[in-house]
Protein backbone atom coordinates (compact mmCIF):
# COMPACT_ATOMS: atom_id res chain seq x y z
CA UNK A 1 0.00 0.00 0.00
CA UNK A 2 1.34 3.28 -0.90
CA UNK A 3 -1.26 4.83 1.62
CA UNK A 4 -3.83 4.01 3.99
CA UNK A 5 -7.18 4.97 3.84
CA UNK A 6 -9.06 5.08 7.30
CA UNK A 7 -12.21 6.38 8.11
CA UNK A 8 -13.49 7.66 10.89
CA UNK A 9 -16.68 7.59 12.32
CA UNK A 10 -17.12 9.39 15.54
CA UNK A 11 -20.83 8.84 16.37
CA UNK A 12 -22.12 10.12 19.09
CA UNK A 13 -21.21 11.52 23.03
CA UNK A 14 -17.53 10.80 24.04
CA UNK A 15 -17.19 9.00 20.69
CA UNK A 16 -16.61 12.55 19.38
CA UNK A 17 -13.79 12.83 21.94
CA UNK A 18 -11.74 9.56 22.13
CA UNK A 19 -11.93 9.20 17.71
CA UNK A 20 -9.67 12.49 17.58
CA UNK A 21 -7.36 10.96 20.19
CA UNK A 22 -6.88 8.47 17.95
CA UNK A 23 -6.49 10.20 14.96
CA UNK A 24 -3.60 12.17 16.78
CA UNK A 25 -1.86 8.86 17.71
CA UNK A 26 -2.18 7.01 14.00
CA UNK A 27 -0.70 10.63 12.41
CA UNK A 28 2.15 10.01 15.08
CA UNK A 29 3.63 6.87 13.96
CA UNK A 30 5.52 8.69 11.00
CA UNK A 31 6.96 6.38 8.47
CA UNK A 32 6.03 3.29 10.43
CA UNK A 33 3.43 3.47 7.98
CA UNK A 34 2.36 4.81 4.58
CA UNK A 35 0.83 8.11 4.16
CA UNK A 36 -2.69 8.38 6.03
CA UNK A 37 -5.49 9.40 4.63
CA UNK A 38 -8.54 10.11 6.98
CA UNK A 39 -12.30 10.58 5.28
CA UNK A 40 -14.75 11.67 7.89
CA UNK A 41 -18.17 9.85 8.10
CA UNK A 42 -21.46 10.20 10.01
CA UNK A 43 -23.94 8.01 11.94
CA UNK A 44 -25.52 8.13 15.00
CA UNK A 45 -28.48 9.05 17.02
CA UNK A 46 -27.49 12.72 17.23
CA UNK A 47 -27.65 12.63 13.43
CA UNK A 48 -30.90 10.48 13.25
CA UNK A 49 -32.12 13.63 15.52
CA UNK A 50 -31.01 15.92 13.03
CA UNK A 51 -31.61 14.48 9.21
CA UNK A 52 -33.99 11.18 10.11
CA UNK A 53 -31.02 8.94 8.92
CA UNK A 54 -28.61 7.20 11.59
CA UNK A 55 -26.53 5.90 8.74
CA UNK A 56 -26.41 7.87 5.18
CA UNK A 57 -25.28 5.46 2.36
CA UNK A 58 -22.04 7.28 2.51
CA UNK A 59 -21.13 5.79 5.62
CA UNK A 60 -22.78 2.29 4.42
CA UNK A 61 -20.54 2.81 1.26
CA UNK A 62 -16.99 2.77 3.64
CA UNK A 63 -15.48 -0.21 1.60
CA UNK A 64 -15.63 1.68 -1.55
CA UNK A 65 -13.28 4.63 -0.35
CA UNK A 66 -11.38 3.17 2.49
CA UNK A 67 -8.93 0.92 3.54
CA UNK A 68 -10.55 0.16 7.47
CA UNK A 69 -12.26 2.49 9.95
CA UNK A 70 -12.64 3.43 13.15
CA UNK A 71 -15.79 3.51 15.41
CA UNK A 72 -17.01 5.85 18.29
CA UNK A 73 -20.09 4.79 20.45
CA UNK A 74 -23.72 5.31 19.50
CA UNK A 75 -26.17 6.25 21.96
CA UNK A 76 -29.16 4.04 21.39
CA UNK A 77 -32.23 4.95 23.49
CA UNK A 78 -33.19 1.97 25.19
CA UNK A 79 -36.96 3.15 24.72
CA UNK A 80 -38.43 2.36 21.30
CA UNK A 81 -38.01 5.24 18.77
CA UNK A 82 -40.10 5.13 15.61
CA UNK A 83 -37.50 4.69 12.78
CA UNK A 84 -34.52 4.64 14.28
CA UNK A 85 -31.92 1.48 14.40
CA UNK A 86 -28.43 1.20 15.90
CA UNK A 87 -25.97 1.92 12.87
CA UNK A 88 -23.26 0.18 14.69
CA UNK A 89 -25.64 -3.19 14.37
CA UNK A 90 -26.34 -2.38 11.28
CA UNK A 91 -22.57 -1.28 10.12
CA UNK A 92 -21.50 -4.79 11.16
CA UNK A 93 -24.14 -6.89 9.33
CA UNK A 94 -23.66 -4.72 5.87
CA UNK A 95 -20.21 -4.73 5.81
CA UNK A 96 -20.28 -8.61 7.53
CA UNK A 97 -17.81 -7.57 9.96
CA UNK A 98 -18.77 -10.95 11.49
CA UNK A 99 -16.39 -11.05 14.56
CA UNK A 100 -15.97 -8.98 17.48
CA UNK A 101 -12.53 -9.31 18.79
CA UNK A 102 -11.83 -7.79 22.01
CA UNK A 103 -8.49 -8.46 24.21
CA UNK A 104 -8.76 -7.87 27.54
CA UNK A 105 -5.43 -7.31 29.30
CA UNK A 106 -4.43 -5.92 32.37
CA UNK A 107 -1.29 -4.26 32.45
CA UNK A 108 -1.16 -4.82 36.55
CA UNK A 109 -2.71 -8.31 36.81
CA UNK A 110 -0.34 -11.15 35.11
CA UNK A 111 -3.85 -12.89 35.41
CA UNK A 112 -5.62 -11.67 33.23
CA UNK A 113 -4.97 -11.59 29.54
CA UNK A 114 -7.70 -12.80 27.45
CA UNK A 115 -9.67 -12.48 24.07
CA UNK A 116 -13.56 -12.58 24.03
CA UNK A 117 -14.37 -13.67 20.36
CA UNK A 118 -18.18 -12.54 19.65
CA UNK A 119 -20.01 -13.45 16.82
CA UNK A 120 -21.58 -10.45 15.62
CA UNK A 121 -24.01 -10.83 13.14
CA UNK A 122 -26.88 -13.09 14.63
CA UNK A 123 -28.36 -13.97 17.90
CA UNK A 124 -31.10 -12.09 19.43
CA UNK A 125 -29.33 -8.57 17.65
CA UNK A 126 -31.54 -10.04 14.25
CA UNK A 127 -34.29 -7.43 16.33
CA UNK A 128 -36.78 -9.27 15.21
CA UNK A 129 -39.45 -9.11 17.95
CA UNK A 130 -42.94 -8.50 17.87
CA UNK A 131 -45.78 -7.75 20.76
CA UNK A 132 -49.03 -9.12 21.11
CA UNK A 133 -52.14 -8.41 22.83
CA UNK A 134 -53.69 -11.56 24.99
CA UNK A 135 -56.66 -11.35 26.81
CA UNK A 136 -53.57 -11.80 29.97
CA UNK A 137 -51.93 -8.61 28.89
CA UNK A 138 -48.79 -7.73 26.12
CA UNK A 139 -47.22 -10.17 24.88
CA UNK A 140 -43.14 -9.90 23.39
CA UNK A 141 -41.27 -12.38 21.54
CA UNK A 142 -38.05 -12.17 20.16
CA UNK A 143 -36.47 -14.26 17.29
CA UNK A 144 -32.43 -15.76 18.49
CA UNK A 145 -30.53 -16.73 14.58
CA UNK A 146 -28.03 -19.41 15.53
CA UNK A 147 -26.35 -20.55 11.94
CA UNK A 148 -24.26 -23.23 11.17
CA UNK A 149 -22.44 -21.52 8.64
CA UNK A 150 -21.92 -17.83 11.18
CA UNK A 151 -20.71 -20.73 14.24
CA UNK A 152 -18.66 -21.96 11.97
CA UNK A 153 -16.58 -18.80 10.81
CA UNK A 154 -16.36 -17.51 14.10
CA UNK A 155 -15.31 -20.83 15.59
CA UNK A 156 -12.26 -20.84 13.13
CA UNK A 157 -11.70 -16.93 14.07
CA UNK A 158 -10.75 -18.03 17.46
CA UNK A 159 -8.86 -21.48 16.92
CA UNK A 160 -6.74 -19.13 14.22
CA UNK A 161 -5.95 -16.76 17.09
CA UNK A 162 -5.48 -18.93 19.59
CA UNK A 163 -3.06 -21.03 17.26
CA UNK A 164 -0.94 -17.23 17.54
CA UNK A 165 -1.25 -17.23 21.38
CA UNK A 166 1.07 -18.57 23.89
CA UNK A 167 -1.46 -20.71 25.66
CA UNK A 168 -3.47 -22.16 22.41
CA UNK A 169 -6.96 -22.46 24.59
CA UNK A 170 -10.56 -21.92 23.24
CA UNK A 171 -13.49 -21.93 25.56
CA UNK A 172 -16.90 -22.05 23.95
CA UNK A 173 -19.26 -20.27 26.41
CA UNK A 174 -22.99 -21.19 25.75
CA UNK A 175 -25.81 -22.15 27.90
CA UNK A 176 -26.80 -25.60 25.88
CA UNK A 177 -28.07 -26.84 29.20
CA UNK A 178 -31.25 -24.81 28.96
CA UNK A 179 -31.42 -23.76 24.60
CA UNK A 180 -30.46 -27.20 23.41
CA UNK A 181 -31.23 -26.32 19.69
CA UNK A 182 -29.58 -22.66 19.70
CA UNK A 183 -26.93 -23.09 21.73
CA UNK A 184 -26.61 -26.64 21.21
CA UNK A 185 -25.88 -25.97 17.27
CA UNK A 186 -23.42 -23.08 17.89
CA UNK A 187 -21.48 -25.27 20.61
CA UNK A 188 -21.44 -28.32 18.12
CA UNK A 189 -19.90 -26.43 15.55
CA UNK A 190 -17.39 -24.72 17.39
CA UNK A 191 -16.38 -27.69 18.80
CA UNK A 192 -15.96 -29.44 14.94
CA UNK A 193 -14.15 -26.33 13.38
CA UNK A 194 -10.72 -28.91 13.76
CA UNK A 195 -12.31 -31.77 11.97
CA UNK A 196 -13.41 -29.64 9.26
CA UNK A 197 -12.37 -30.33 6.02
CA UNK A 198 -9.47 -28.57 4.45
CA UNK A 199 -8.57 -27.79 8.49
CA UNK A 200 -6.24 -31.21 8.77
CA UNK A 201 -4.78 -31.15 11.47
CA UNK A 202 -3.65 -26.90 11.48
CA UNK A 203 -5.70 -27.03 15.50
CA UNK A 204 -4.32 -29.96 16.76
CA UNK A 205 -2.49 -27.97 19.24
CA UNK A 206 -5.38 -25.75 20.36
CA UNK A 207 -7.08 -27.48 23.13
CA UNK A 208 -11.04 -27.26 23.45
CA UNK A 209 -13.00 -26.06 26.85
CA UNK A 210 -16.51 -25.03 27.17
CA UNK A 211 -18.88 -23.43 30.13
CA UNK A 212 -21.96 -22.40 30.45
CA UNK A 213 -22.07 -18.59 30.37
CA UNK A 214 -23.43 -18.21 33.88
CA UNK A 215 -20.68 -19.58 35.53
CA UNK A 216 -18.41 -18.45 33.20
CA UNK A 217 -19.16 -14.99 34.32
CA UNK A 218 -18.60 -16.25 37.86
CA UNK A 219 -15.36 -17.74 36.96
CA UNK A 220 -14.13 -14.61 34.96
CA UNK A 221 -14.12 -12.97 38.36
CA UNK A 222 -12.50 -15.46 40.55
CA UNK A 223 -10.01 -17.19 38.40
CA UNK A 224 -9.71 -15.15 34.85
CA UNK A 225 -6.40 -17.21 34.51
CA UNK A 226 -8.48 -19.55 33.13
CA UNK A 227 -9.19 -18.23 30.38
CA UNK A 228 -7.22 -17.77 26.89
CA UNK A 229 -9.66 -16.88 23.88
CA UNK A 230 -13.43 -17.40 24.63
CA UNK A 231 -15.93 -17.32 22.20
CA UNK A 232 -19.62 -17.00 22.60
CA UNK A 233 -22.42 -16.36 20.49
CA UNK A 234 -23.69 -12.29 20.09
CA UNK A 235 -25.49 -11.39 23.18
CA UNK A 236 -23.54 -13.84 25.60
CA UNK A 237 -19.95 -11.78 23.93
CA UNK A 238 -20.94 -8.54 24.85
CA UNK A 239 -21.52 -9.17 28.29
CA UNK A 240 -19.09 -11.18 29.03
CA UNK A 241 -16.49 -8.30 27.16
CA UNK A 242 -17.91 -5.63 29.64
CA UNK A 243 -17.86 -7.80 32.35
CA UNK A 244 -14.15 -8.93 31.91
CA UNK A 245 -13.46 -5.10 30.85
CA UNK A 246 -14.22 -4.74 35.16
CA UNK A 247 -11.23 -6.62 35.67
CA UNK A 248 -8.88 -3.84 34.19
CA UNK A 249 -10.54 -1.37 36.13
CA UNK A 250 -12.40 0.53 33.29
CA UNK A 251 -14.11 0.22 30.19
CA UNK A 252 -12.23 2.82 29.36
CA UNK A 253 -9.49 1.03 28.43
CA UNK A 254 -10.75 -2.12 26.33
CA UNK A 255 -10.53 -1.89 22.74
CA UNK A 256 -12.19 -3.95 19.84
CA UNK A 257 -12.07 -5.06 16.23
CA UNK A 258 -15.15 -5.84 14.41
CA UNK A 259 -13.29 -8.16 11.43
CA UNK A 260 -14.59 -10.01 8.26
CA UNK A 261 -12.90 -11.62 5.47
CA UNK A 262 -12.53 -8.14 3.77
CA UNK A 263 -12.66 -4.91 5.89
CA UNK A 264 -11.88 -4.12 9.80
CA UNK A 265 -13.08 -1.47 11.83
CA UNK A 266 -11.61 -0.38 15.35
CA UNK A 267 -13.83 0.29 18.21
CA UNK A 268 -13.52 0.93 21.96
CA UNK A 269 -15.98 -1.77 23.49
CA UNK A 270 -17.60 1.30 26.18
CA UNK A 271 -20.82 3.34 24.67
CA UNK A 272 -21.12 7.14 24.47
CA UNK A 273 -21.37 7.98 28.20
CA UNK A 274 -23.75 10.68 28.17
CA UNK A 275 -22.75 11.14 31.70
CA UNK A 276 -19.20 12.65 31.04
CA UNK A 277 -20.01 13.97 27.39
CA UNK A 278 -18.42 17.22 26.58
CA UNK A 279 -16.04 17.35 30.16
CA UNK A 280 -12.81 16.48 27.97
CA UNK A 281 -12.35 13.69 30.83
CA UNK A 282 -13.27 10.42 28.27
CA UNK A 283 -10.43 7.98 28.73
CA UNK A 284 -8.81 7.53 24.95
CA UNK A 285 -7.15 4.43 25.42
CA UNK A 286 -9.29 2.30 24.56
CA UNK A 287 -10.05 4.15 21.09
CA UNK A 288 -6.04 4.41 20.90
CA UNK A 289 -5.71 0.78 21.25
CA UNK A 290 -8.76 -0.03 19.29
CA UNK A 291 -6.64 1.52 16.66
CA UNK A 292 -3.24 -0.39 17.53
CA UNK A 293 -5.43 -3.17 17.08
CA UNK A 294 -7.26 -2.35 13.60
CA UNK A 295 -3.76 -2.08 12.44
CA UNK A 296 -2.69 -5.08 14.08
CA UNK A 297 -5.23 -6.85 11.49
CA UNK A 298 -3.59 -4.94 8.53
CA UNK A 299 -0.40 -6.50 9.67
CA UNK A 300 1.25 -3.44 10.34
CA UNK A 301 2.56 -5.33 13.48
CA UNK A 302 5.33 -3.08 14.42
CA UNK A 303 3.26 0.18 14.46
CA UNK A 304 0.77 -1.61 16.78
CA UNK A 305 3.34 -2.98 18.95
CA UNK A 306 4.46 1.02 19.41
CA UNK A 307 0.92 2.27 20.12
CA UNK A 308 0.52 -0.40 23.02
CA UNK A 309 4.04 -0.23 24.55
CA UNK A 310 2.97 3.10 25.12
CA UNK A 311 -0.20 3.20 26.38
CA UNK A 312 0.88 0.17 28.77
CA UNK A 313 4.03 2.71 29.93
CA UNK A 314 1.15 5.22 30.07
CA UNK A 315 -1.03 3.15 32.75
CA UNK A 316 2.02 1.46 34.40
CA UNK A 317 3.29 5.12 35.44
CA UNK A 318 0.07 6.05 36.84
CA UNK A 319 0.92 9.90 36.56
CA UNK A 320 -1.05 10.86 33.64
CA UNK A 321 -4.83 9.19 34.14
CA UNK A 322 -8.76 10.14 33.66
CA UNK A 323 -11.00 9.82 36.36
CA UNK A 324 -12.34 6.47 35.34
CA UNK A 325 -8.80 5.21 36.39
CA UNK A 326 -8.45 7.14 39.75
CA UNK A 327 -6.64 10.00 37.86
CA UNK A 328 -7.17 13.98 37.08
CA UNK A 329 -6.02 14.24 33.95
CA UNK A 330 -7.99 15.40 30.67
CA UNK A 331 -8.34 13.49 27.51
CA UNK A 332 -5.61 15.92 25.90
CA UNK A 333 -3.12 15.36 28.75
CA UNK A 334 -3.42 11.35 28.53
CA UNK A 335 -3.32 11.67 24.39
CA UNK A 336 0.14 13.96 25.02
CA UNK A 337 1.50 11.46 27.30
CA UNK A 338 0.91 8.59 25.27
CA UNK A 339 2.60 10.83 22.29
CA UNK A 340 5.57 11.47 23.90
CA UNK A 341 6.00 7.76 24.91
CA UNK A 342 5.42 6.61 21.03
P1 LIG B 1 -21.18 3.30 28.48
O1 LIG B 1 -20.12 2.35 28.06
O2 LIG B 1 -21.42 4.45 27.61
O3 LIG B 1 -20.85 3.83 29.95
C1 LIG B 1 -20.80 3.00 31.09
C2 LIG B 1 -20.02 3.69 32.20
O4 LIG B 1 -18.62 3.66 31.88
C3 LIG B 1 -20.38 5.16 32.36
O5 LIG B 1 -20.32 5.52 33.71
C4 LIG B 1 -19.30 5.89 31.58
O6 LIG B 1 -19.04 7.19 32.04
C5 LIG B 1 -18.11 4.97 31.78
N1 LIG B 1 -17.22 5.02 30.60
C6 LIG B 1 -17.43 4.40 29.42
N2 LIG B 1 -16.42 4.68 28.57
C7 LIG B 1 -15.60 5.51 29.22
C8 LIG B 1 -14.39 6.16 28.86
N3 LIG B 1 -13.82 6.03 27.63
N4 LIG B 1 -13.78 6.95 29.76
C9 LIG B 1 -14.31 7.09 30.99
N5 LIG B 1 -15.44 6.50 31.40
C10 LIG B 1 -16.09 5.71 30.53
O7 LIG B 1 -22.51 2.45 28.65
P2 LIG B 1 -24.00 2.94 28.98
O8 LIG B 1 -23.94 4.09 29.92
O9 LIG B 1 -24.73 1.73 29.35
O10 LIG B 1 -24.57 3.41 27.60
C11 LIG B 1 -24.59 4.77 27.17
C12 LIG B 1 -25.04 4.82 25.73
O11 LIG B 1 -24.07 4.17 24.91
C13 LIG B 1 -26.36 4.12 25.47
O12 LIG B 1 -27.10 4.92 24.59
C14 LIG B 1 -25.96 2.82 24.83
O13 LIG B 1 -26.93 2.35 23.92
C15 LIG B 1 -24.71 3.20 24.10
N6 LIG B 1 -23.76 2.10 23.86
C16 LIG B 1 -23.17 2.06 22.65
C17 LIG B 1 -22.21 1.10 22.38
C18 LIG B 1 -21.54 1.11 21.03
O14 LIG B 1 -21.57 2.11 20.36
N7 LIG B 1 -20.94 0.03 20.60
C19 LIG B 1 -21.86 0.16 23.36
C20 LIG B 1 -22.47 0.24 24.61
C21 LIG B 1 -23.43 1.21 24.86
MN1 LIG C 1 -21.49 -3.76 25.18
Amino acid sequence: RSSLRIGLIPADGIGREVIPAARRTLEALGSDLPKLEFHDLLAGFDLFTKTGAALPNETIDIEGGCDAALFGAVSSPSRKVAGYSSPIVALRKELDLYANIRPVVSVEKPSVDLVVVRENTECLYVKQETLTHTDSGREARATRLITERASRRIGTMAFELALARPRKQVTIIHKSNVLSVTDGLFRETVRAVPRLPGVSGRFDSVAIAEQIVDSAVYRLFREPEIYDVMVAPNLYGDILSDAAAALVGSLGLVPSVNAGDSFVMGEPVHGSAPDIEGQGIANPLAAIRSAALMLRHLKYEDAADRIDTAVNHVIREGRVLTPDLGGKSKTDEVVEAVLRRL
